[in-house]
């Protein structure tokens, strides 16, 4: 099936007993076993089945097989948020005493992770320049667990070189984790770059409504655990909390299987099962509304480019973009829905754009029907310090644009109007 084709039917059939054809909600904590011997089978992973909601729900387990059938992957688990995914992510590989190298261009919640809070747990972030992978290769060392990245930055709109990275990686013996919330699968699939897990804000162009919070990881099961036991011990020794049990014997997914039962089901942010429902829902429409959103933002960059109120435009789809080559290598060209542009008098003429909007909702989200607007350097990003704002790829005059499914005329007279009011 074509992606268009997965988005609608991958990981459903009408399920037997009721023929529902639109995916059931099992709202529902728990799932009766046969008898006690089932259950311990069940405890044991000797048997594969529904135990509690924390651990997995038939509604979540549909999302999980559409979002991994999507991206070409084996495997998938859905969480409660884009964090919790991250999270879980790097918790299933490391833990106190290890690290990982991340490109310092993030999301603003995800450096806050990285840089503070796994810190206070012993794991290292070692962050790279993604614009210049030479200097990848001397932060990878024996307790290296990942190299981590966002395929398209948010706020940043830097596109990576999902290849090289792999490859440098790889030669290293570290899988790569790919944060492909912006590109989404749609636009992009790091699996087909030989990227190994892909971690996903479902709350973003996923769920497409601005309705829920929700995460996934999804994992290409490509990567060779076996051949770095050391390195992935985790993985490759007996587990205690499941009677003994190896993760790369069992013939699952090991690194799928680890991050559901140990990290989700020992710290548990997991997905509501209706959040699941909504999701779904979303995804059906994915990739048409990634086809008008890609439209609609080039329109909206070409416009802001020309204006004369405008200092500089950051969108990887124009011509003169320095991403552009890498965009049409990674995406056929299609850069998403995220911009950014700095207006002409700096801040105090950003806030007074950003207040005379009318039609676009300001606001910290992105990905919605609705196009959205909002100011890092006060907002998602305004923890950082001037020199992590620069590392971020933000500059306090930036304004982010998410731009939606409306026409995109009416967007453009909105804009003009800010502008105007901004002078
Ligand atoms: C929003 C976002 C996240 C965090 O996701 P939540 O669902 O808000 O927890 C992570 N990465 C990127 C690129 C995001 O845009």
């Amino acid at each position: 099936m074509k992606i268009e084709t997965k988005a609608v039917h991958s990981g459903y059939k009408p399920e037997p007993t009721t023929h529902a054809v639109a995916v059931p909600v099992y709202q529902t904590t728990a799932y009766a076993f046969d008898n006690t011997q089932h259950g311990a089978d069940l405890f044991d992973l000797k048997v594969l089945g529904n135990i509690y909601t924390r651990i997995m729900n038939p509604t979540n387990d549909v999302l999980e097989q559409r979002l991994a059938d999507m991206e070409g992957g084996a495997a998938g688990l859905a969480v409660s948020s884009g964090q919790a995914a991250t999270t879980y992510a790097l918790l299933t590989i490391a833990e106190a005493g290890d690290n990982f190298v991340s490109m310092s261009t993030l999301y603003g919640g995800t450096y806050n992770l990285f840089a503070h809070t796994f810190p206070q747990i012993g794991i290292e972030a070692r962050f790279a320049d993604p614009d210049n992978l030479d200097g990848l290769p001397g932060l990878i060392d024996s307790r290296t667990k990942a190299v981590y990245c966002e395929s398209i930055g948010n706020p940043a709109g830097n596109v990576l070189d999902l290849e090289k990275i792999a490859d440098i990686a790889h030669a290293h013996g570290v899988p790569v984790i790919v944060d492909n919330t912006v590109p989404t699968p749609c636009l992009c699939r790091p699996f087909e770059w030989g990227c190994d897990i892909v971690v996903h804000s479902v709350t973003k162009y996923i769920s497409g409504h601005g309705t829920i919070i929700g995460g996934a990881v999804i994992d290409s099961n490509k990567f060779d655990w076996v051949a770095n036991k050391e390195r992935f011990k985790r993985l490759n020794e007996p587990d205690v909390s499941y009677h003994g049990v190896v993760f790369t014997e069992t013939g699952l997914p090991p690194y799928i299987l680890r991050a559901r039962v140990v990290p989700l089901r020992n710290i548990g942010a997991a997905m509501a099962p209706q959040n699941a429902f909504l999701a779904l829902q979303g995804l059906e429409t994915l990739p048409l509304r990634m086809e008008r959103i890609c439209d609609n933002t080039l329109t909206v960059a070409k416009h802001l480019k020309d204006h004369a109120r405008v200092g500089w435009v950051r969108y990887a789809g124009l011509e003169d973009s320095p991403y552009k080559a890498l965009l049409d290598k990674y995406t056929g060209g299609r850069a998403s829905g995220i911009l950014s542009f700095g207006i002409k008098g700096g801040v105090e003429a950003g806030q007074k754009f950003i207040d005379a909007l009318q039609l676009i909702t300001r606001l910290v989200n992105i990905g919605d029907a609705k196009s959205l607007a909002c100011h890092p350097a006060t907002t998602t990003h305004r923890q950082l310090s001037e020199q992590e704002l620069a590392q971020s790829g933000v500059s306090t005059d930036l304004v982010r644009l998410s731009i939606g499914i409306e026409n995109v005329e009416d967007v453009i007279e909105d804009i003009d109007q800010a502008l105007s009011a901004s002078s």
